[in-house]
């Protein structure tokens, strides 16, 4: 009997895609440099000792430095008060040197995550998750994306993805990935009909299986299986989940939450976890920085 080989997805790799992007920031930074005298600055805000935080942190701000920006973090102890961390804000706000501003999350209980996340100015909120930037964003209307959605669709760009037309589905609506990238990819720049479903949507997979697009970003891994999925659609899986594995040191690996390799097997293309959107979002944290830098420099 002859053997077929199983079509397999190709992958849409964010880590090399990353990677061509720092490089692209690295000149756009030097230009910004020789231009107005200094290097955009970015300032990252840590309060409290979350582990995953503090490693999230110190690899935004070397990322940062390794393509020309000035950036720092700023920790703060987890007795910090709401006011305290609101002045800090004011005063980063008011430094010229500064042109992006990032309060890591998840804050400690005692402080008011939406009233520090409004005391950003929005021209430095690099995280785009001021209320003016996700109406700038729902409008059509400019202003600082937020990182993981601008991250998909600067890898559906460059892997040339057709997005009008699709139907593309996005399962989890949080407010910093699934409600902004079924409001961007509806949008007269993507022309995609979507399809948002959430934990009450009844029968998800009829909803999966119809989607030439789909982007999962839940938090469980494995919950889309090779059945939920078209034949040759786009995947897109943002989940970042931990599980047990010992044959490793750290005992753990990180896994999506699509099925990788089963559905490889039916997409025309998927991300990998890790190594897809991951990379992605940290780079547009980045171009963000430059962004908002370009625009406070272009202010009369
Ligand atoms: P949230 O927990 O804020 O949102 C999860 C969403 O999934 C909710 O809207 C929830 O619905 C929905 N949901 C839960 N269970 C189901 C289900 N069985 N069927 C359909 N929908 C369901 O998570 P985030 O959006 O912040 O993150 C999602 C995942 O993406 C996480 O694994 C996170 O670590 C990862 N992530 C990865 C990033 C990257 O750069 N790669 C960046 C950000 C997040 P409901 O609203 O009804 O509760």
């Amino acid at each position: 009997m002859t053997e077929f080989p199983i079509p397999r997805a190709a992958l849409l790799d964010g880590n090399a895609l990353a990677a061509t992007i720092r490089s692209e920031l690295r000149d756009d930074v030097a230009d910004f440099t020789r231009r107005y005298g200094r290097p955009p600055g970015l300032r990252v805000v840590l309060v409290g000792e979350h582990p995953a935080s503090a490693s999230y942190v110190s690899g935004k701000t070397q990322d940062a430095r390794a393509v020309g920006l000035d950036a720092a973090t700023v920790a703060l102890p987890e007795t910090t008060s709401e006011a305290e961390l609101l002045a800090l804000l004011d005063t980063l706000n008011r430094d010229d040197a500064v042109d992006g501003v990032l309060v890591q999350l998840p804050l400690p209980p005692h402080i008011r995550t939406e009233r520090i996340v409004e005391a950003i100015a929005p021209e430095k909120d690099v995280d785009g998750f001021h209320p003016e930037n996700v109406g700038r964003a729902f409008t059509d209307t400019g202003g600082l994306l937020p990182c993981t959605p601008a991250g998909i669709l600067e890898l559906l760009e460059r892997a040339d993805v057709a997005t009008r037309g699709l139907h593309a589905v996005v399962v989890g609506r949080s407010l910093i990935v699934g409600k902004p990238m079924a409001s961007l990819l509806s949008s007269p720049r993507y022309n995609c009909t979507v399809t948002l479903t959430h934990r009450h949507t009844r029968d998800l997979a009829a909803f999966t299986r119809a989607a030439d697009l789909l982007v999962v970003a839940v938090g469980q891994p494995g919950l889309i299986t090779a059945d939920m999925v078209k034949d040759g659609a786009v995947v897109i899986d943002v989940g970042i989940n931990r599980v047990d594995d010992p044959s490793r040191e750290r005992g753990y690996k990180l896994v999506g939450d699509v099925a990788f390799d089963d559905v490889a097997a039916k997409a025309r293309l998927i991300t990998p976890v890790p190594g897809g959107v991951g990379p992605m979002t940290r780079a547009m944290l980045l171009r963000n920085t430059v962004q908002a830098a370009r625009a406070r420099a272009a202010e009369p």
